[in-house]
C-alpha cells in the first residue's frame, strides 16, 4: 500500500519536472519506472554527505558523528532525528535495502543547515598527553548488583552506565600519573556506609562519585556535579573544574549542585558526585549507553579531575 502511494508520488514529481523542463527542445516522453537512486540514498552516503561518519548501528537507531555533531536517526518511517540532542525533524520514508538503511536523500539538505560548522582545524585529541601528577584518586561507580539504580525505557540500566564510564575514566588517569582505586569494579552490590569507609581508609585528594539521573520530566536532561551542602572549598572547587571540563559533552549544563549524599557528608576528603546525564530522557539514554558517548563524558571527567588534584 505505502509503497505503491510512494512510487505513484514519485512518478508525479518526475511528470511535474518534465513538465517544467519541458521548455527545452522536445522530448521524446519516455516511460520508465521512476529510479530510486535519485531521491534514495543509503546511511553511509547520507553520513559522507554531511562529512560524518556512521558511529552506530542498532536495530532501531544509527548514529553518525564529527568532531563538533551527533546526529541519532531512528531507523523506522516517519520517526524524529536528533541533532545534537535536540529533536530535528521527522525522518521520513526509511526502508532496508540487505540490511543496509535507505533513507530519503531530501534528508542531506535537512540535516545539513542544523549542523555546527566542523572547521578545517584538526579536532583536539581526546586523549592528549598530561603531565604526570602524583595525586591519589578514589573512583565510586554508582549503584551495581541487586541495585540497577536508574533504568532507562530503552533498558540501560545506571549500574551498567555508571561501571563502564568508570573504567575509562579510570584508564584516563592512571596514563596521567594518578593513582586510582574503584569502590566497585565490577556489578556487585556495595553499601554506601562500606564504599564511605573505603574512601576513609585510602583517604584520597578527591572522591568521586559517578551516577546517571533520572526524573519524571523525560525532557530533561544534561549533567550535574554535586557537593555536600557544608561542602569543603576543594570539594566545589574540584566540582566546578569537572563541570567546565564537561562541556566537552556538548550535554546541557545544569551546574554545580548541593545536597547531603551519605557518600558526600561521611567522607572524610574533597568528595564530588558526577550526574553524568538523564536516563529518563530517551535521546541521553541511547547516547550514553554508546561507546563513543561513555568515552567522550570519561574524558571530560577525568580531565576536570586532572586539572583539580595537579
Ligand atoms: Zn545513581
Amino acid at each position: 500500500m505505502n509503497k505503491f502511494r510512494m512510487l505513484s508520488k514519485i512518478s508525479l514529481f518526475v511528470a511535474i519536472t518534465v513538465v517544467i523542463i519541458g521548455c527545452g527542445p522536445p522530448q521524446k516522453p519516455t516511460i520508465t519506472t521512476p529510479t530510486l537512486s535519485k531521491t534514495k540514498i543509503n546511511i553511509y552516503q547520507l553520513a559522507s554527505k554531511l562529512d560524518m561518519k556512521v558511529s552506530n548501528t542498532t536495530s532501531t537507531y544509527v548514529t553518525l558523528e564529527n568532531s563538533k555533531n551527533t546526529v541519532l536517526i531512528f531507523t523506522y518511517s516517519d520517526a524524529n532525528y536528533y541533532v545534537n540532542g535536540k529533536e530535528a525533524g521527522n525522518v521520513g520514508p526509511v526502508t532496508r535495502d540487505n540490511g543496509v538503511i535507505i533513507v530519503s536523500e531530501a534528508l542531506v539538505n535537512k540535516i545539513k543547515p542544523k549542523l555546527i560548522k566542523t572547521s578545517s582545524l584538526p579536532s583536539v585529541s581526546t586523549t592528549p598527553t598530561l603531565p604526570r601528577t602524583y595525586a591519589k584518586v578514589m573512583l565510586d561507580p554508582g549503584h551495581g548488583g541487586k541495585d540497577p539504580g536508574a533504568i532507562a525505557q530503552t533498558g540501560v540500566y545506571e549500574k551498567t552506565v555508571n561501571i563502564q564510564v568508570a573504567h575509562k575514566v579510570a584508564y584516563l588517569l592512571r596514563k596521567w600519573g594518578i593513582t586510582v582505586a574503584m569502590t566497585r569494579t565490577n556489578d556487585v552490590f556495595v553499601e554506601l556506609d562500606r564504599r564511605v569507609s573505603m574512601a576513609n581508609r585510602f583517604n584520597p585528594d578527591l572522591f568521586v562519585s559517578i551516577h546517571a539521573d533520572a526524573c519524571d520530566d523525560r525532557s530533561i536532561s544534561g549533567y550535574s556535579v554535586y557537593v555536600a551542602r557544608i561542602g569543603s572549598r576543594a570539594s566545589k572547587s574540584a566540582a566546578g573544574k569537572i563541570v567546565t571540563a564537561m562541556k566537552n559533552t556538548r550535554f546541557v549544563n545544569r551546574g554545580v549542585k548541593k545536597a547531603n549524599y551519605r557518600v558526600l557528608v561521611k567522607t572524610q576528603c574533597p568528595a564530588v558526585l558526577v550526574e553524568m546525564g538523564y536516563l529518563s530522557n530517551r535521546y541521553q539514554a541511547t547516547l550514553l549507553a554508546q561507546n563513543e558517548t561513555q568515552q567522550k563524558v570519561a574524558y571530560s571527567i577525568a580531565r576536570g579531575i586532572y586539572d583539580a588534584v595537579r
